[in-house]
């Protein structure tokens, strides 16, 4: 019966969960929305509110509204047995830069450089040319606090872009 459930409910938000952004140390030995019973907690305990009640109901993380701190509120606040407080690094995800960055332009743009904490983000000198950023990813936490400051929405921290 149990199974019966689970398998529907992957199949109702399966797709969707493989492309969704969920929070920070989230175990990698469970499926996520087989145990997450879409209580909210983590959400209103965020306190960045970067989670919000993505497909389905279950959380996910939106950094065009903030940085994740790794605070771990909302590790501590789940009642299930969905996350690990010692996983490290906490998640997987890399900041990615497209092609829609203003420097790609010729616009002189630093403001990536400016907020990245682990100093992840280099630019390139280039003769003739604004210089062009760059994420190390060894350097990089995915902690999302450059995606808001960028003025082209040129930066992403897509499911798939891990080191
Ligand atoms: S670790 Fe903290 S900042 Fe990050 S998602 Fe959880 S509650 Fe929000
Ligand atoms: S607190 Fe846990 S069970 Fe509740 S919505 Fe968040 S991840 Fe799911
Ligand atoms: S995600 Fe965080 S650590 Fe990575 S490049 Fe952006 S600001 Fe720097």
């Amino acid at each position: 019966m149990g199974d019966s459930i689970n398998l529907g409910r992957r199949r109702l938000f399966g797709r969707k969960a493989d492309n969704a952004i969920r929070p920070p140390f989230v175990r990698e030995d469970t499926e996520f929305t087989d145990i997450c019973t879409r209580c909210d907690k983590c959400i209103k305990v965020c306190e960045t509110g970067i989670l919000f009640r993505g497909d389905g109901g279950f959380p996910e993380v939106n950094f065009t509204q903030g940085e994740c701190t790794f605070c771990q509120a909302c590790v501590d606040v789940c009642p299930e047995p969905l996350f690990d407080k010692l996983k490290s690094p906490p998640w997987t995800l890399k900041a990615q830069i497209s092609d829609a960055c203003l420097t790609q332009q010729g616009i002189w743009c630093q403001s990536c450089r400016d907020i990245c904490e682990p100093g992840a983000i280099k630019f390139t000198p280039a003769v003739g040319k604004p210089p062009s950023p760059h994420v190390d990813l060894d350097a990089c936490t995915g902690c999302g606090a450059c995606v808001a400051p960028c003025p082209s929405h040129a930066i992403s921290l897509p499911p798939g872009n891990t080191a």
